[in-house]
């Protein structure tokens, strides 16, 4: 609970702990656990959801820029860091001075520069891992290709290969995994040409939460899960698939929950509108809520009379439209909702009766018309993480 803060987001510290220790359940005695914190920890806030991964048992940390790496070694996460994104060449010197900062490389040119930025600097050489293309078509480059860049980054001084990598393109949103097993696939043929050429590197990585959990095929040394460290699974048809191939769920346990103020608590008497472009008309005397957030805050535009929030555990269905920094909620059967109270935007709500509400991630997405790792990531920085 945060006594100046209009909105704030809880992070039950045990809920990620105990995630992290259920993905290490699944690694054998060769396979690490890469913690992805990307997107401010998919919103739940970069450097303390890192410290608890590491603690839990996590020997990498996967992030998406430079900025983030360097947020977390200001921080004194000493931990490998392992950069997916792209890296500017103009940013290396940085990137060579952090420590311990791995790069996912895809282009001659970006490796060269690592190079010689390396060389210039007389740091130990910077770790890098290769980008295999195996169906994704985002960052990545074919066997063929692959085989030259290994070779340069064998030869060139600065630089040691560590690891090969791909991404799976089409595993969480379908049953149907065999376009995802022609992916593995590929990589497996182009790890063994690699090899044969004595181009190979220790480090193979293939597996994000879904792969993680469904198959122990794809975990090789390292695996990267994001979404699922943070209680969420990756989709519906990620949990069908474990059923469906007699793989025990994890028991994985939502982390954030998100709550505002009431700013204000007013009887709209029938037939007025509530908001912008007056989308939303009372039927009947009604109490109208309203919120200190918008989408601004990261709370979607498109949850305007579709979504809902809970107060005292109990829905408050959303009226009108999101504005940028408030939105108005329908507090009529709610009698104890009082100004200063506090609203539920994601999370559990406990009832003056004991009984709890829950609004979920996913519900949030299928009301905005998205996925949870949106509706999470999206929660706006500035909002205080409060770990519990
Ligand atoms: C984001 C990301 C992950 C994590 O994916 P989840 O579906 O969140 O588990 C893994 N690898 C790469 C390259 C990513 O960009």
């Amino acid at each position: 609970m945060s006594q100046v803060d209009t909105s704030w987001v809880e992070i039950d510290r045990e809920a990620l702990a105990a995630n992290a220790r259920a993905f290490l359940g699944l690694c054998g005695a060769g396979t690490r656990l890469l913690a992805v914190v990307k997107a401010n920890a998919y919103g739940h806030g970069l450097v303390e959801s890192a410290k608890v991964f590491l603690q839990a048992g996590a020997s990498w940390l996967g992030v998406n820029s430079l900025l983030e790496a360097r947020t977390l070694r200001e921080a004194g996460l000493r931990a490998p860091i392992y950069i997916m994104g792209h890296v500017l060449p103009e940013t290396f010197p940085e990137l060579v001075t952090l420590g311990d900062c791995r790069l996912v490389v895809y282009r001659r040119d970006v490796l060269e520069a690592l190079s010689r930025e390396a060389v210039k600097a007389g740091r130990p050489p910077v770790p890098v891992h290769l980008k295999l293309e195996t169906g994704n078509n985002r960052q990545g480059v074919g066997p063929e290709e692959a085989l030259g860049l290994a070779a340069a980054a064998k030869a060139l001084p600065g630089v040691v290969l560590e690891g090969i990598s791909s991404h799976y393109a089409d595993i969480e949103d379908t049953t149907d995994h065999s376009f995802a097993r022609q992916q593995l696939a590929a990589f497996i043929e182009t790890d063994r040409v690699m090899r044969d050429a004595e181009l190979g590197a220790p480090i193979r990585h293939f597996s994000n939460s879904a792969a993680a959990m469904l198959w122990p095929e794809t975990r090789f040394e390292l695996i990267r899960p994001g979404i699922s460290l943070y209680g969420m699974w990756p989709s519906k048809e990620t949990y069908v698939s474990a059923l469906v191939h007699g793989v025990r769920p994890l028991n994985l346990r939502p982390a954030l929950t998100w709550k505002a103020r009431i700013a204000q608590v007013k009887t709209v008497p029938a037939g007025q509108f509530v908001g912008y472009g007056r989308s939303f008309r009372t039927t009947h005397d009604s109490r109208i809520a309203v919120l200190p957030v918008g989408y601004y805050e990261g709370y979607d535009r498109s949850l305007g009379n579709s979504a809902g929030v809970l107060v005292e555990g109990r829905f408050a269905p959303v009226r009108g439209r999101v504005c940028m920094n408030m939105v108005m909620v329908d507090v009529t059967d709610i009698p104890e909702a009082r100004e200063g109270g506090v609203a539920v935007l994601l999370g559990e709500s406990r009832g003056p009766d004991g009984g709890v509400q829950r609004i979920s991630a996913e519900n949030l997405a299928e009301w905005a018309g998205t996925i949870n790792y949106e509706v999470t990531t999206r929660i706006n920085e500035q909002i205080p993480r409060v770990f519990l």
